[in-house]
């Protein structure tokens, strides 16, 4: 039986259905099912994308078996249409057309006409009583099979064709009469003869035969394997072959053919949408050769075809429960259906169909949520250009798109000067070769970073997405000098000055000069819509990494229920408290080093209080100090010197400091709890700082005077050994109890730790049996330390991982499942059976990323932390999963 079938080449449309798309392409299995649903579609078959791969891996051979498939069915359709492909009297004329199962222009274009020759011309003119119409199909039909079977230049054709327009003073294609097509006819058969040095091929057998290897042949040209590799289509094994009886519309006047949308594309409406023209043909609309008109003006032109137009449409959308965009053409009165898919929309568009068609009963919640695109959501949450303004506009330069939105400001070429001029009020962009942590302010103020350097995990890409403050990153192109304060675009020998304004588009990491009009990103009601049907659905709980009154209250605006993560060393970076961390690493003697740190304590702790403010109640878990030390130090001479007056110590003795902090390895060195292990005051200060905050807002909020529940959750990084957590946790806890007692109240706390060493995992139920009561998978460094790749070294090596599928994903983008989400499984079956109700997250960049949060769906993670702009991308994430494996059970 499966023998039998896979030896089935061709289908009539009879024989299809929209489940066949792998075997007949979309367009194939659409036309079959719309002919099964009654629509009035010119019949013909397929020939399947299984006759292209194996006519590909024969070397371009058609089989015998093949062929006899295409003859038989050919013959039914010749007596189903009561004519003969070639006869001279009553021509049958087909249309030849590529679909792949996935949509893929690049492709073969379609051939119209197929069948005619200088025998069948005439027997069609006067079947049809229309000469010219005859001609014409004549003349399409040289042109396209030359072009796109024959490769004879476009431009060949265009010229003959010009040519004779112009010499008959003719405006349009269709104000040629019948004699000027035949001119035109016999010109383009003698250049075809000229350049292939064969006559225009006179049997349509042959023409039929050259045009079905031609769309074989198409699936391996260039561009469309290129279009195959950027959108990552894979696992297609060829492109059908639909051979289509013509239907006409350059009939005359009560002809015409044109495309039409179920919704409006880019806003959602609900409202039929498309263009036509009259007396034209197949891509007359799309070619622009003459302006088509809107298809709401066939209602007063043709009110009739109109009607049964819109009906047909709806009948359509109705059966597939989606937007659809459809071809038609319409033959002296008649209408006929020439494809339907589901419509290419905007997110916007598709958020509202969804939305609507929910309402309309048409499908379910579930089904608008499974439609959605997470990732897609990212372009309703931040400011866009205006497409108008846009359209005018040419960039300069192109970078990655590292954070999306759109800025527009005046450039700046370091931190401070943007932070003040940002604090005047004024939209800035900060333009460097690259950003560092001591840049944090300054990326903070200003509306949009652009840099020379880096990769999608640049540190300014990452801040930046964390911020969601749009970011072109890594613009090879740009000379950037800070000192002059100028930016060059070498390519175009362009330099901007200080104060010039551009503009970035961090969504296609496109740079403009000037100023390019911006819109509010709409948070519509049928966004919020869809995100509270998300939340019905989803099982487990969306935080947010955010390190800032800010982004927290950014975050819970787009739904977080918690901080994850907050990650207390970037609250060091700024004016007075970069001092006395400074202070406080050179420090010699504990003595000295408590004294720094106490300078921060106050600063620590009204950072806190921001933040339990900000979450009202929500948990929020602050992960103590992580990063080498040396991070902090200066770098530059100019800094050494201040600090080293600062300080009352020497620049040498400074110096040499710094040299001792100078690690190999520094991300494997000394950092995360080794420094508390080295250094207990450091742990002792921020325990102090959470805790002291925490009975501040639970007692009367300093910023809003109300009392907040809060749940403060003390979280200890880069632990490996049980040892280390219990050491650290004993003394969190012993400085916890001691002022909870002071303060006379109890608050439930817990104290917990990052899972992201290796070895953590091998041991997570000794460091759950030692007290740890939660666990967040820290995945950039379980990544960096499982697979023993370096983040910011892999550029060099990672793509090329990923293009040789080595790696499937990126996997500092993707979670890699199967080795370092094995260690996460072991270490939650370890924790758990320890401790049944561990508290377990995530918090690395992974954690809003959509097929990681299907993984921690399914491994029963209590909460997933991204950063605020992917709150909602979360959100849908987790509904998503939770359908999905729910349907699957
Ligand atoms: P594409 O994939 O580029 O849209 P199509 O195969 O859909 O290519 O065809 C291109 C144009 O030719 C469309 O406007 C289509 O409606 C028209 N067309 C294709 N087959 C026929 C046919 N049998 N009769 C009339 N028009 C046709
Ligand atoms: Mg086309
Ligand atoms: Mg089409």
């Amino acid at each position: 039986m499966s023998q039998k079938k896979s030896n089935k080449f061709v289908y009539a449309f009879e024989e299809g259905n929209r489940n066949m798309k792998e075997i007949l392409g979309g367009k194939g299995a659409n036309l079959a099912e719309m002919k099964s649903l009654g629509i009035n579609v010119p019949p013909g078959f397929t020939i399947s994308t299984q006759a292209c791969k194996i006519y590909n891996d024969l070397g371009k051979k058609i089989t015998p078996e093949m062929e006899t498939q295409i003859k038989t069915n050919l013959i039914n359709l010749e007596k189903k249409m009561g004519k003969k492909l070639g006869d001279a009297k009553n021509p049958l004329l087909v249309s030849v057309r590529s679909g792949a199962a996935a949509s893929m222009p690049g492709m073969m274009d379609t051939i119209l006409n197929l069948g005619l020759n200088d025998q069948s011309v005439i027997g069609l003119a006067e079947k049809t009583g229309n000469e010219r119409f005859a001609w014409d199909s004549y003349r399409r039909l040289i042109q396209m099979l030359g072009n796109v079977v024959l490769e004879i230049d476009h431009d060949e054709f265009e010229h003959i064709l010009e040519s004779v327009k112009e010499s008959k003073k003719a405006k349009f294609d269709t104000d040629l009469s019948t004699e000027d097509l035949k001119e035109v006819v016999t010109k383009y058969k003698a250049m075809v003869k000229k350049v292939t040095k064969k006559d225009f091929p006179q049997d349509p057998k042959v023409q039929l035969d050259l045009s079905i290897k031609a769309v074989f042949n198409s699936w391996n040209n260039y561009r469309a394997i290129r279009y195959r590799e950027i959108n990552n289509i894979k696992g297609l094994i060829g492109t059908a072959v639909n051979v289509q009886a013509m239907v006409f519309g350059n009939l005359g006047e009560d002809s015409g053919t044109g495309v039409c949308f179920t919704r409006n594309p880019s806003t959602g409406e609900a409202k039929f949408y498309g263009e036509y023209l009259m007396n034209a043909q197949g891509e007359d609309v799309v070619a622009g050769i003459r302006t088509p008109l809107a298809v709401s003006t066939l209602q007063k032109s043709n009110p009739k075809i109109y009607k049964e137009l819109v009906a047909v449409c709806n009948k359509v959308e109705k059966h597939y429960k989606d937007m659809q965009d459809m071809e038609f053409t319409i033959e002296k009165g008649v209408l006929y259906i020439l494809q339907a898919r589901n419509g290419k929309r905007t997110v916007e568009a598709g958020v509202k169909t969804a939305v609507d068609m929910v309402k309309e009963k048409l499908i379910t919640k579930e089904e608008a949520i499974l439609r959605i695109d997470p990732n897609q959501l990212n372009q309703l949450l931040h400011k866009q250009f205006d497409q108008k303004s846009l359209n005018k506009a040419e960039a300069i330069a192109q970078g990655l798109p590292a954070s999306p939105g759109a800025a527009v400001g005046e450039i700046v070429f370091n931190a401070s000067e943007t932070l003040s001029k940002a604090e005047k009020g004024l939209s800035v962009i900060l333009v460097r070769t690259e950003t560092s942590p001591e840049d944090i302010d300054g990326m903070h103020s200003a509306k949009g970073i652009l840099t020379a350097r880096g990769g999608m995990t640049s540190h300014a890409a990452v801040v930046a997405r964390g911020m969601g403050t749009c970011c072109v990153a890594g613009c090879p192109d740009l000379i950037i000098d800070e000192k002059k304060k100028t930016l060059t675009i070498k390519s175009k020998g362009l330099t901007l000055k200080e104060g010039d304004f551009i503009s970035l588009d961090g969504s296609t990491g496109k740079v403009y000069a000037g100023k390019i009009e911006t819109k509010e990103p709409e948070l519509s009601g049928n966004f919020g819509k869809l995100m509270s049907w998300a939340d019905e659905y989803r099982k487990i709980g969306i935080r947010t990494n955010a390190d800032t009154p800010k982004d927290a209250s950014t975050a819970r605006k787009f739904g977080a229920e918690g901080i994850g993560l907050c990650r207390t060393e970037h609250m060091f970076f700024e004016g007075p408290r970069i001092k006395a961390i400074r202070e406080m690493i050179l420090s010699n003697d504990i003595e000295s080093r408590k004294k720094a740190l106490a300078k921060l304590l106050p600063f620590q702790r009204d950072d806190f209080v921001g933040l339990f403010h900000t979450m009202e109640g929500f948990p929020v878990t602050v992960r103590f100090l992580d990063p080498p030390l040396h991070e902090f130090l200066p770098t530059n001479e100019k800094d050494i010197v201040e600090i080293s007056k600062e300080m009352g110590v020497s620049v040498s003795v400074l110096k040499n400091k710094i040299e001792e902090l100078h690690e190999f390895n520094p991300m494997l060195g000394h950092r995360g709890c080794r420094l508390a292990v080295t250094f207990p005051e450091i742990y002792e200060m921020q325990t102090n700082a959470v805790i002291e905050a925490a009975i501040l807002v639970t007692k009367k909020c300093p910023i809003c005077g109300k009392k907040h529940k809060v749940t403060p959750e003390i979280m200890i990084p880069l632990v490996a050994t049980t040892k280390e957590f219990s050491m650290l946790r004993e003394s969190v806890i012993e400085i916890v109890e001691k002022k909870l007692k002071e303060a006379k109240i109890k608050m439930a706390y817990k104290v917990g730790t990052m899972i992201e060493v290796p070895r953590a995992t091998m041991v997570a139920d000794k460091i759950v049996e030692a007290g740890a009561e939660f666990f967040s998978f820290g995945t950039n460094d379980l990544t960096q330390m499982g697979a023993g790749i370096s983040r910011d070294d892999a550029g060099k090596f990672l793509k090329e991982y990923v293009a040789k599928g080595i790696y499937e994903n990126d996997p500092f983008e993707t979670l890699d499942q199967e080795g370092v989400g094995e260690l996460i499984k072991i270490a939650i079956k370890k924790g758990r059976g320890v401790k049944k109700d561990l508290k377990i997250g995530i918090c690395g960049e992974h954690g809003g990323e959509p097929k990681t949060v299907e993984f921690c769906h399914k491994e029963g993670f209590s909460y997933v932390s991204c950063s605020p702009f992917r709150v909602p991308i979360a959100r849908l994430a987790a509904a998503q999963a939770a359908i999905k494996n729910k349907t699957k059970k």
